[in-house]
């Protein structure tokens, strides 16, 4: 008869809307004790998302308030990177006593992430960036370096460009 009953009454379906409701309640009121906004989601791409401070994005490069180029090719980056997706020339420039990069070229395609080449970098030179939206439709534009307009080293990337029709570009 238990057996019988149970089978009619939803019992788990009931305890789980309890759980849910408790929950739920629980959020509700001190969301509006703490006056946060309860709506979590992001109208996204209408409205750029926030990532959290830490998030790890693509590698860039960074210039001093002068606009001159931080790397001085230490090669502490390279080194380090364990997927050897970055790879330096280094150069000199008239009036610069530290040496500059001729080229700074870096592999997005196998970068994990990890972060090791902002850390090994003493003098502040790169970052990882905010941006997430990383996706290209060709491979070389995994491959990014010092020059051009597209997926340069001192730029984020155009996002436009995947959520535009190709003709408006
Ligand atoms: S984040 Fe890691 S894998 Fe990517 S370039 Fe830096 S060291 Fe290499
Ligand atoms: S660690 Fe910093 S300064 Fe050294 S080569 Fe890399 S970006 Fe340049």
């Amino acid at each position: 008869m238990n057996k019988f009953l149970k089978t009619l009454i939803p019992f788990d379906i009931a305890k789980g809307l309890k759980i849910t409701g408790t929950h739920f309640g629980k959020v509700f009121f001190s969301a509006n004790r703490r006056k946060v906004p309860l709506h979590v989601v992001s109208e996204y791409p209408e409205v750029p998302v926030k990532v959290q401070p830490r998030f790890r994005g693509r590698l860039m490069m960074l210039r001093d308030e002068a606009g001159e180029i931080k790397c001085v090719c230490c090669m502490s980056c390279e080194k380090i990177c364990p997927t050897g997706v970055i790879s330096i020339i280094a150069g000199k420039q008239e009036g610069r006593k530290t040496r500059i990069p001729e080229r700074y070229d870096f592999e997005m395609e196998r970068c994990i992430f990890c972060e090791f080449c902002v850390e090994s970098c003493a003098f502040d030179a790169i970052i990882l960036n905010h941006q997430f939206e990383l996706a290209v439709y060709d491979r070389e534009d995994m491959s990014l370096s010092m020059e051009g307009d597209f997926q340069n080293m001192f730029k984020t990337s155009p996002v436009a460009r995947f959520s535009v029709a190709d003709e408006a570009q």
